[in-house]
């Protein structure tokens, strides 16, 4: 937009395509800034579920940036209204970036309800249609810093059809003009920024087409929709990505929608792209299990190495199984242990050892095995805790890896060294 205030700073691309800089000028001040490759921080309705704001600043390292969706929202447009302030406000969020997206990246979305010119998000109630002119009455009330303009993302199952696939592309370029017009006339959202929608699912001519027309628009940056887990293999995923950004400014930030997976993010990075969504640790969570892989890049590789060992000891078939169903995002992966197992009722040592979240200085898995079997609210609470230091400590690894040239190292790490993934154990 006309007067925007975002700038990403690329310090180094590695390969062309993996990307490490600094997105700065965020926020109303412009003080805020983002690491990339990095991470939005996941909300529910603007809190990190299990965790109150006072608990969540004991944590370091949090992404400056708030994720809010509208699917969580639109109910409450009536109440947001009258309470006039802002959506920031209304959730008691500390100073945050505020970026609001259509969809909830860890709820199922039934498809089905798209028209040409309504985007339909569920809430708790149920199913709420949205108009451009609705969407952008939601945006006003919420005083987003950036938003997702509204789009048809139904395209993202395999077996969608060429001719739906760029109707999805028409209508999505067609919602973000109508937004941006009635964007540029609102007083409410001087400063904000727009975030155009790439899709075009599975098929590259179409991928292309929507990353260069939406590359046309004024926007501030770029989501890529229709990619995320379960919707292709990798390797699809990879050549699409690499394809398109190609197609897009290498100025502005490109957030991946829906992909949260370290392997698959890892893949992402060295396609091009800058930033994720962090529902993945949320999932774990909910799943009552830990994340757990490596991603020690030090110069002591043979502890790595140790470890590693020691939490395949740990895991065992579960791993065989969490590979099996790597799709559907409900199920285990093989970058976590389920504590709900009976092996952990006695296993004394900390979640991850060497970890230096709250959980990990102060319990042990026999302790959160006990509050998962009898449903205990604070199991949640302490798994929240670890599972996000973790995975930001991911992220802050990979950085560091794309600056010190580890990052092949870093995949081998996290990838188990191809022991998970061939079934080694012992
Ligand atoms: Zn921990």
């Amino acid at each position: 937009m006309a007067g925007s205030k975002m700038q990403l700073e690329l310090s180094r691309v590695v390969q062309g395509k993996s990307r490490l800089g600094v997105l700065k000028g965020l926020g109303r001040t412009g003080r805020h800034s983002l690491e990339v490759p990095g991470c939005l921080l996941y909300t529910r309705f603007g809190t990190v579920p299990h965790l109150t704001q006072d608990t969540l600043h004991t944590m370091s390292s949090l992404p400056s940036v708030s994720q809010v969706t509208l699917s969580n929202i639109a109910e409450h447009q009536e109440v947001l209204e009258e309470f006039k302030d802002g959506f920031r406000r209304f959730a008691g969020l500390h100073d945050t970036v505020l970026y609001c997206s259509l969809h909830d990246p860890a709820a199922l979305c039934p498809t089905g309800y798209t028209t040409n010119k309504t985007v339909s998000v569920w809430g708790s109630g149920g199913r709420i249609e949205l108009t451009v002119a609705k969407f952008m009455a939601l945006q006003k009330t919420v005083q987003p810093d950036w938003y997702q303009s509204m789009a048809d993302g139904e395209t993202w199952q395999n077996n969608t059809s060429r001719k739906r696939v760029r109707k999805s592309v028409d209508r999505t370029l067609a919602h973000l003009d109508e937004c941006l017009l009635l964007h540029q006339k609102s007083q409410e959202l001087e400063g904000v920024e727009v975030f155009g929608v790439v899709e075009g699912g599975d098929i590259l001519e179409e991928r292309l087409r929507s990353a260069r027309e939406t590359a046309k628009r004024p926007v501030a940056g770029f989501c890529l929709d229709g990619l995320q887990s379960g919707s292709m293999d990798q390797t699809l995923r990879t050549q699409l990505i690499t394809a398109l950004t190609k197609e897009l400014p290498e100025d502005k930030p490109r957030l991946l929608q829906g992909v949260g997976r370290p392997d698959e993010v890892l893949a992402c990075v060295e396609a091009g792209v800058d930033l994720f969504e962090s529902f993945f640790p949320f999932q774990v969570t909910e799943r009552g299990c830990a994340l757990c892989f490596s991603f020690d890049i030090s110069p002591d590789p043979e502890r790595a190495v140790l470890e590693l060992n020691e939490e395949n000891k740990a895991v065992g078939e579960t791993q065989q199984n969490g590979d099996r169903n790597r799709d559907d995002q409900t199920q285990m992966t093989s970058f976590e242990i389920d504590l709900k197992d009976k092996r952990y009722q006695d296993d004394f040592r900390p979640l991850v050892e060497g970890c230096g979240c709250y959980c990990c200085k102060n319990h042990q898995r026999a302790y959160l095995h006990h509050l998962l079997v009898t449903n205990e609210l604070l199991a949640g609470v302490l798994l929240m805790i670890h599972n996000t230091t973790h995975y930001y400590g991911f992220f802050s690894v990979l950085r560091e890896a794309l600056a010190s040239d580890k990052l092949d190292l870093l995949k081998r790490r996290v990838l188990g060294d191809g022991g998970w993934q061939t079934g080694r154990k012992e």
